[in-house]
């Protein structure tokens, strides 16, 4: 670095996204609703490791699915030879989780999640090789009733987000034994129109002929359009599970069209499976999908469990926010301390602490690179900051025990600036913000307004 060649800037991973600081105040926005809204339904939060042994994907989701065939990032770990993988969804490790610590002895979890997910597809709108999820897992749950709870939960979640232009889209994929028998055919039906099924679809064919029903490809929706419908095989117990599921959504007035060609990519799921989905998003309009998967736990090693979950696009979500034409103000401080001068320097380190202990938000001048630390320079800092207030300690103010107070957003023109004693300042402050301010100003975080 000492020679004179210029060193070269290292850039980040494609399709792995850093979320800057101007789009702060809308995920903080987004997670605070999430927060609010799971836990009114009494779901509690599960945190767990980014990275898990490859087998716990490769068996849990399928060795015939998207992720595991192309898109998992798998690694070798150079110490030990363990073959890991960076988490492509979160319910395999959830219930590897709630199994390994057996939490569901005592009676059914109701569990969410927040994080980030990695899947190594071609980045794109709504696409990304690092993206982040919000799920909710609820195991031991057996009847109809907690698919609907889930369903609701999310509504109330984009209600709550003012996310208006997303629908529900429902259907029942029944049991194992439900699916062979509409799989043999749904393979003799595909075997008829072999000429019009493309690369993908042949390939599933045999191993996977359901995810066929999903293809996007155009040449295709006529003839699978006309495919025979797994809803047309569902036993009893299966429909009434999935009657059950509608009567409460109905009753709730939650709007919903049953999609018989709606399956989900994991091989986990059974019955209920259900998506949310948008048309403002271009191609990528899958906002959040969900069903029952009640053979996973078992396929993991545990007693026959049911469960019920869902996992959203965060970064989907957020751009139908954006979309909604909201703004989401930067987060802004209460008070920029300008100082002048080594004494006045020490006190106003005292003086940012009392204001902090009084709930407040204090930006201290600090030295930097790039401007200088006059008086004008540390002023302009101060309108800059978006704070409404600049606290100032010059050489006077220290030889008085004073501080000058200045209002940055006076709205009568006139630059409104008080010389009060040092030990009042908090207080002035304090009164000033909720004195004469209507708009309930929230001093113990930044506002999203
Ligand atoms: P798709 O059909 O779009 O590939 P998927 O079935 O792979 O979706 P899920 O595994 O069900 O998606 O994940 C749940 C949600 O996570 C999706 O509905 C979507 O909103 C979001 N999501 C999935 N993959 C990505 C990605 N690569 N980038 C951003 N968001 C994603
Ligand atoms: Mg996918």
């Amino acid at each position: 670095m000492s020679e004179n060649k210029k060193a070269e800037k290292i850039v980040g991973v494609k399709g792995m996204n850093d979320i800057l600081p101007a789009d702060a105040p809308l995920w903080e926005l987004f997670e605070n609703t999430v927060y609010t809204v799971l836990k009114s339904y009494g779901f509690q939060q599960i945190r767990t490791p980014i990275v898990e042994p490859t087998a716990l994907f490769s068996r849990g989701l399928g060795e015939v699915t998207d992720i595991v065939e192309k898109e998992m990032y798998s690694f070798v770990d150079s110490m030990n030879g363990d073959n890991l993988t960076l988490r492509p969804e979160n319910t395999a490790s959830v219930v590897r989780a709630a199994l390994e610590h057996n939490l569901t002895y005592d009676g059914p979890k109701r569990l969410w999640y927040a994080g980030p997910m990695f899947r190594h597809e071609r980045p794109q709108r709504g696409r990304y090789r690092q993206f982040h999820q919000v799920g909710a897992e609820a195991i031991g749950f057996t009847g109809p009733d907690i698919d609907a709870e889930l369903i609701m939960m999310c509504q109330r979640l984009w209600d709550d987000l003012g996310l208006e232009n997303i629908r529900l889209e429902l259907n029942s994929i029944g049991d194992a034994e439900e699916r062979n028998k509409h799989r043999v055919d749904l393979i003799a039906y595909f075997e008829q129109h072999k000429s019009l099924l493309d690369a993908d679809a042949q390939r599933r064919l045999h191993a996977n002929p359901l995810r066929i029903l999903d293809t996007k490809n155009p040449a295709m929706q006529e003839m699978v359009n006309a495919a025979p419908q797994l809803i047309n095989y569902l036993g009893e117990e299966s429909r009434a599970h999935f009657e059950g599921v509608q009567k409460i959504l109905r009753h709730n007035n939650i709007p919903f069209t049953i999609n018989p060609r709606l399956v989900r990519g994991m091989d986990y799921y059974n019955r209920t499976v259900f998506e949310w989905v948008t048309d403002q998003l271009g191609s990528q309009g899958t906002v959040c999908g969900g069903g029952r998967y009640d053979p996973l736990i078992e396929m993991f090693g545990g007693k026959p469990t049911p469960a019920c979950g869902f996992a959203m696009g965060v970064e989907r979500l957020l751009e139908l926010m954006k979309a909604s034409g909201e703004q989401f103000a930067p987060n802004q401080c209460d008070i920029y301390l300008v100082h002048q001068g080594e004494a006045a320097q020490l006190q106003s380190f005292v003086l940012a602490e009392r204001l902090r202990n009084a709930g407040l938000d204090v930006v201290l001048h600090c030295a930097s690179a790039n401007a200088g630390g006059s008086f004008k320079a540390q002023m302009k800092r101060a309108d800059g900051s978006g704070a409404a207030f600049a606290v100032i300690i010059g050489e006077d103010e220290v030889a008085q025990a004073t501080a000058t107070v200045k209002n940055l957003r006076s709205t009568d023109g006139a630059s409104v600036q008080v010389t009060i004693p040092f030990d009042t300042v908090s207080d002035y402050i304090v009164d000033q913000i909720t004195g004469d301010d209507d708009h309930g100003h929230d001093h113990t975080h930044c506002t999203h307004h």
